[in-house]
């Protein structure tokens, strides 16, 4: 069986004071000891969570790595800097990072390559686009994301994937558990043809978009639905209710 996942991105939202209660508050509830909960505050406060961070039930993400150790990359940050302040995982490829900042598949893929080989877990995003829906590209266009990765990395123990899909980021129109369900148990398919069933089935599948403390229960339901990777409501304390929703 696989472990539920729980994410929570912050974004670049926070500040020590805000991070320091979100901390607080999930040191103080009894969480349940069978969901993995992780929390990706900006790099900034990856420190600051970890020193105040005394439920073990909670891990840090960075949310973002660059594919290279140490050297001339001003701005950047690499997996083993990541490991010592604290961190256990990284999201890479999210949306924001592939659109906004325009990284591609392959940037990704070698991103993910060097991060799994510096012990990070990797937290992989893929998604398609509105436009890209209505045209009926969704598993071409996750697919092809896919691809890139399983170009590199034949080893996918360490990586668990949110299905993202843009359109559903931040928009509060969460795709329906039906719809997410399909889409999962189709990359999970592809998944299965690239890299074996007995891989393919071991692999957290998480959904992401609007995910709230309203309606992550319906989600959890479905086979393939392996967790959430939750944005704006792991800044609230709903978070608590998300991680509880399988109760
Ligand atoms: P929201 O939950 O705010 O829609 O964000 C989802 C997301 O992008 C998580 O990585």
């Amino acid at each position: 069986a696989r472990t539920f996942f729980v994410g929570g991105n912050f974004k670049m939202n926070g500040t020590n004071a805000s991070i320091k209660k979100i901390v607080e508050d999930l040191n103080a509830v009894d969480l349940p000891s069978d969901v993995e909960v992780v929390i990706s505050p900006p790099a900034l406060y990856i420190c600051w969570a970890k020193e105040l961070l005394t439920n073990p039930t909670v891990k840090i993400a960075a949310q973002n790595a660059f594919p290279k150790s140490s050297g001339a990359y001003t701005g950047e940050i690499a997996a083993p800097q990541i490991k010592d302040a604290g961190a256990d995982w990284v999201i890479l490829g999210h949306s924001e990072r592939r659109t906004i900042i325009k990284e591609s598949n392959e940037f990704i893929a070698e991103k993910t390559a060097h991060a799994l080989e510096n012990g990070l877990g990797v937290i992989l995003c893929i998604g398609e686009l509105l436009e890209e829906r209505d045209g009926g590209q969704t598993l071409v266009v996750c697919n092809r994301q896919l691809d890139a990765v399983i170009e590199k990395v034949k080893d996918w123990s360490n990586i668990v994937i949110a299905y993202e899909p843009v359109w559903a980021i931040g928009t509060g129109l969460a795709a329906t558990p039906e719809d997410a369900q399909a889409t999962h148990s189709e990359i999970r398919k592809y998944l299965a043809e690239k890299l074996g069933e007995d891989q393919a089935s071991k692999i957290r599948i998480l959904y992401g978009g609007s995910v709230n403390g309203k309606n992550a229960k319906s989600f959890s339901a479905c086979p393939d639905i392996d967790g959430y990777l939750v944005g704006g409501a792991s800044l609230k304390p709903e978070f608590v209710d998300i991680i509880k929703s399988r109760e």
